[in-house]
Formats: C-alpha cells, structure tokens, sequence
C-alpha cells in the first residue's frame, strides 16, 4: 500500500479538506495511474452532500479522471508507462453477468463498482476518487486518450461525454436527423457538441433566451425557448430524437409533444421523481420515454474514439484543488462554462 494525498469531506455538511488515503499495490492486472486533470461532475456534490443517501465518509469524490501511467503490472497488455489514460465512473464490475459479457458493465447485476463510494475489494472499505495524487485501476477500467486532444478538457468526457454519446448512438441518431437537446449545462453543452458531430440537426431547447448564443457557438442550429408556447407548437411533432438532460424535478409533457410518431425522448438528468406524465402524451403518436446510463467500457472508449477523430472535448474552467468548495458553490448556482477541471499538480505542491 501506499499514502497518497487527496481532497475529501468527512461528512455532509463539511469543506474539502486535505487527506491522506491508501492505494494498493499494483497487482498483475492493474495499472497505476498519477492523475493529471480530474473534472467535477454534478454527482461529486450529490455524493459529498448526501444527497442521494448512502455516502460514506470521507468521500473522495472524482470519476473524470486523466494521469499518466507510471506503473503496470506483468498481466497487463493494452498499457505501458508513460500512455496518457483516462478513468470514468466504474473501476470494476463482476464480468460474469449478462451485462458485463455484453459491454454494458454500468448495468453489472451484481452491482458496478463506482469509482468513488464503492465496495472497494482490495482493501476493503470504500473506494476512492480523482481528487488524489494517484490512482491503481484494474487495466479492463482503464481507457486511452486521444493524443491530438487538449487532455484538460478530455476529462468530462468520461462522465458528461459518455452520457450523452451513449442514448445518442443507442437510438441510431442519424445525419440529418432533428435532435432536441433540452438543458445546457455540463450534459447539454457535450449534448449539442456530439449530435452536432454526428451529423444530426441540433435544437438546443432552454427556458433561458440568454443561453441562445453560446448554444450556437457550441454547434446548435437553433434554439428553441421552451416558455414560448407559439413557438413550441411550431415545433411540435417534428424531432427525430430528445436528449433530456434537466437534473431536477419538472414537467416532460410539453417536450414530448415535440417528438414525431415513435419517437424517444432519453432521461440522463433527473434521477427523482418528475411532475405527474399524462398518458396522452404518449398514445397520440405512439412515443417514448426512455433512460441511460453512462455507457459501458467499450463504448466509452469509441467515444473517446470519436472525440478524437471530430476534435471534441469540453468546454472547461481550470481551478486548483484547493478551490474546489468555491467551485461546489458555483457548480449548485449553474455558474460555470460548463465543467470545472481541477489541476491535479496543485495537489503535489
Ligand atoms: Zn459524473
Ligand atoms: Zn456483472
């Protein structure tokens, strides 16, 4: 084992403070990683916050993670020192399941382990994240990095990018296709970016007219105010696709009445109840609401793929560790464009 330093809460309504915590050693299948970037994810403070309920203490929040690799061991094939790598939400899963053996390890029917506040196996205890100076990841966890990418900015994608690439590959958008992308925050703005990539007609849907320029900088071809009643009957029966990406309670009713005959709308915000859905709004016109998760390993790694390929990375707004309760405030105020990255170095300092 060995100490590494790291950035913690020690329970709900605490700072981050500094902290030392243990990583194993490295065994035959693993790969230690220095974490150069980690990104702050909206999940971090839900987790530090107990939010969701469950946390354990400390909590060393993180899984946007990217570092190099300083050490491997005699198992491991895909890695060697030196290869800028990343870590996203998972470091394990059972790999026996269905899922598993079906790459969609973040649906493990035995439970995936969370690359934060998971069931940590080898030393037992919980697991923890990217705000530490190192990280040791089983080699299956672990993905490459595109070299012609901005590896600051990489780092969302391993949260915020795969969470939207997944719904948006998993419902076969297409060139050409009308694709609404509802909220711009940390998951829209990765939204609009890939559908854009993909080929598909961007909408970019906000109740905020003041988003309206940035979401066309960011590759929207339109937007559309969701308060503007006219303006949302206009549009009404006509998208091929709705990524749903609002992380708090509200209405899916009128969003719905924009989808075609057999058309989805994906959830990956808003993991709570919603505001009542009528019926209706799905028999007229045959629709669907559907979920997704993150995505598994092999998919994550075909969307860094793809990042690399179309030059897409993050928007992102690097800070230094020891700012990261100032960041927590922003992040809760919608006050950031549109990730926050921290600098790892400010931790070795
Ligand atoms: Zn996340
Ligand atoms: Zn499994």
């Amino acid at each position: 084992m060995s100490q590494v330093k790291a950035y913690g809460a020690q329970d709900k309504d605490a700072d981050l403070k500094q902290i030392d915590i243990e990583r194993r050693e490295v065994k035959d299948k693993d790969v230690k990683i220095q974490i150069t970037y980690c990104g702050v994810c909206h999940s971090d403070i839900h987790t530090v916050r107990n939010d969701w309920g469950g946390s354990k203490y400390p909590v060393v929040p993180g899984h946007e993670i990217i570092g190099k690799v300083v050490e491997v061991g005699n198992q491991v094939s895909n890695f060697k020192e030196g290869d800028l790598v990343g870590v996203g939400c998972m470091v394990d899963s059972c790999r026996e399941c269905d899922p598993c053996k079906n790459d969609l390890e973040q649906f493990c029917e035995n439970g995936m382990v969370g690359t934060y506040n998971g069931k940590d196996k080898h030393l037992g205890g919980h697991t923890f994240g990217g705000y530490s100076e190192m990280i040791v990841v089983e080699e299956h966890f672990v993905l490459s990095i595109p070299k012609n990418l901005d590896e600051k900015a990489v780092a969302p994608l391993l949260c915020a990018g795969i969470t939207t690439y997944s719904p948006l590959r998993h419902w076969n958008v297409q060139e050409g296709d009308k694709v609404g992308v509802i909220g711009l925050g940390g998951l829209g703005h990765m939204g609009i970016k890939l559908a854009h990539a993909m080929g598909a007609k961007v909408v970019m849907i906000t109740t905020s007219p003041k988003k309206a320029e940035d979401a066309k900088r960011l590759g929207a071809d339109e937007v559309l105010i969701s308060k503007d009643e006219e303006a949302m009957k206009k549009h009404a029966n006509s998208f091929d696709f709705l990524l749903n990406t609002v992380p708090v309670k509200h209405d899916i009713n009128p969003y719905l009445a924009l989808l075609k005959i057999d058309a989805t709308m994906v959830m990956v915000g808003a993991i709570e109840p919603l505001e009542p859905m009528h019926g209706g709004s799905l028999i007229m016109g045959r629709k669907r609401v559907a979920g997704s998760l993150i995505g598994g390993i092999k998919e994550t790694q075909e969307m860094l793929d793809f990042c690399g390929e179309h030059n897409v990375v993050s928007d992102v707004e690097v800070i230094d560790m020891q700012n990261i309760n100032d960041a927590y405030e922003r992040v809760v105020n919608s006050d950031v464009k549109y990730r926050f990255v921290i600098d790892m170095e400010s931790l070795r300092n």
